[in-house]
């Protein structure tokens, strides 16, 4: 028999809990629909932070930063794609996004800096352990709080539309019995498809045969149910990948490693790139040193300060040796070469100018205090910034740019914020500003308000 709700919730990474704890408290009936056994989607594996502007905890930090340079800096690592509009919405609520998340006692309170951005403002746990799994552990506190229903190994199979408006979902369980729920309002939050190699090697045939960081859920099937209901797409070429990835288990090496003060270095001993370039330079002069793949390295007061590291050493991938020269043996690497670098970049650390590479930020401190650590590292696919069509509501677009009634989308399934290059600490930021907004839009249309 089918059910009634005002919100239907697809997906329960940032964007669909947050999306589903605002439709909640604005009133609406919400049910959230997870086809995986377990919550928090590609969500729970992000690692270095959520970036906004102009916070409070800025200011408590004596960081002076303005709207208008993130909104510049973001455009510009997305080579002027991404959409003008959506961008300045992104960037004007990113502070409020931060205090709804503060005064649900999800407080991101250490700021670090990623790639391609010139100020601190990428807010992370007070711990500065990785923001992930901090921040699916508090939206399901709060998603318990108000009893919101979650479904779990259920799939959204169809989104249903009558005379042009959408109705509801046709959802399938894990024993494939299917059923329809009713609501007059359905968001979709189901994430990117980076783990879908057919469809990553569609739009981007070059990328066969790279892993994925992604998990196993981000097939892109909330991309397809929306093209089936009229939805446009954007972007859907651009795809991000990442630098810094263990190759063997597919792991996320953090940019809050290098934004630490860690550098890359290629088999050779040397620094060859601008650590805190945007991801796809860097990734590119990766891809193009002889052995397609390089070194993180960094000192004791690296790891000392972020908590990452000390999850890399347990995982195992982490080389560790007293001396430069020690470290130099165990990676088979010229250890005059390595003591060079290190050398080197210690002096531009002191000057506080990077000769060779012009990096501008993170020049933390000199890597002169042992043990010395190294991790192996080459790109693996990591985000799709191309999605769906939506406008500042979140209302999903058809290619009139008509808005579908009902149909409301949020997160990486959406196309167009990022651009062509998506910032380290921006998809947390986008999907939970725009989780909140379609939460609370989904809501007022099913209510009639
Ligand atoms: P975002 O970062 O945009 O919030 P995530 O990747 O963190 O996205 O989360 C998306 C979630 O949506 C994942 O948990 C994924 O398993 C789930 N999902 C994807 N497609 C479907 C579907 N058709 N039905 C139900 N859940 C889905």
């Amino acid at each position: 028999a089918p059910v009634n709700y005002d919100v239907v919730v697809v997906g329960t990474g940032g964007a669909g809990l947050a999306a589903a704890i605002q439709a909640h408290d604005d009133g609406a009936r919400v049910v959230i629909i997870e086809k995986m056994p377990t919550i928090g989607g590609n969500t729970i594996k992000a690692s270095v932070g959520m970036n906004a502007a102009e916070t409070r905890y800025q200011k408590l930090k004596g960081i002076e930063d303005s709207k208008e340079l993130f909104y510049e800096e973001t455009l510009k690592g997305g080579k002027f794609k991404n959409n003008p509009v959506l961008l300045r919405e992104f960037v004007e609520q990113a502070p409020e996004a931060i205090e709804w998340l503060a005064a649900k006692d999800i407080e991101l309170c250490d700021i670090t800096i990623t790639g391609g951005m010139s100020i601190d403002r990428t807010h992370r746990p007070e711990d500065r352990s990785a923001v992930g799994g901090f921040l699916i552990s508090g939206l399901v506190k709060n998603v318990n709080l108000r009893n919101i229903e979650v479904l779990l190994e259920t799939s959204v199979a169809e989104i249903l539309v009558e005379n042009g408006a959408v109705t509801g979902v046709k959802v399938v369980d894990e024993y494939n019995d299917s059923r329809i729920i009713n609501a007059k309002s359905v968001i979709v939050a189901t994430g990117g498809f980076s783990a879908n190699r057919e469809m990553v090697v569609k739009y981007r045939p070059e990328l066969d045969g790279f892993v994925t960081t992604n998990h196993k859920g981000a097939t892109g099937s909330g991309i397809a149910m929306l093209q089936h209901i009229g939805a446009d797409t954007v972007d859907m070429g651009e795809i991000q990948i990442h630098p810094t990835v263990e190759q063997t288990t597919s792991y996320l090496i953090s940019e809050a490693m290098r934004g630490g003060g860690a550098i890359l270095v290629s088999q050779a001993g040397k620094r060859f790139y601008n650590e805190m370039e945007t991801r796809d330079k860097v990734s590119a002069e990766i891809i193009a040193l002889p052995e397609k793949s390089a070194w993180i390295v960094f000192d004791e007061q690296v790891r000392a300060n972020n908590k990452a590291a000390d999850e890399y050493i347990a995982k195992g991938f982490v080389i560790s040796a007293p001396t430069p020269h020690e470290l130099a043996v165990k990676l088979n690497m010229d250890q005059e070469a390595l003591q060079t670098t290190l050398g080197r970049y210690n002096e531009f650390v002191a000057k506080q100018d990077d000769e060779d590479f012009g990096r501008k930020t993170a020049l933390r401190h000199p890597l002169n205090k042992g043990p010395y650590f190294a991790i192996r590292i080459a790109p693996g696919v990591h985000h799709t910034m191309g999605g769906v069509t939506i406008n500042t509501d979140t209302a999903v677009l058809d290619a009139q740019k008509e808005v579908i009634p009902g149909a409301w989308a949020a997160g990486e399934v959406v196309g167009g914020i990022h651009g062509a290059n998506r910032i380290g600490g921006n998809a947390v930021a986008d999907i939970i500003i725009f989780g909140i907004k379609a939460g609370h839009n989904a809501a007022k249309l099913a209510l009639g308000h």
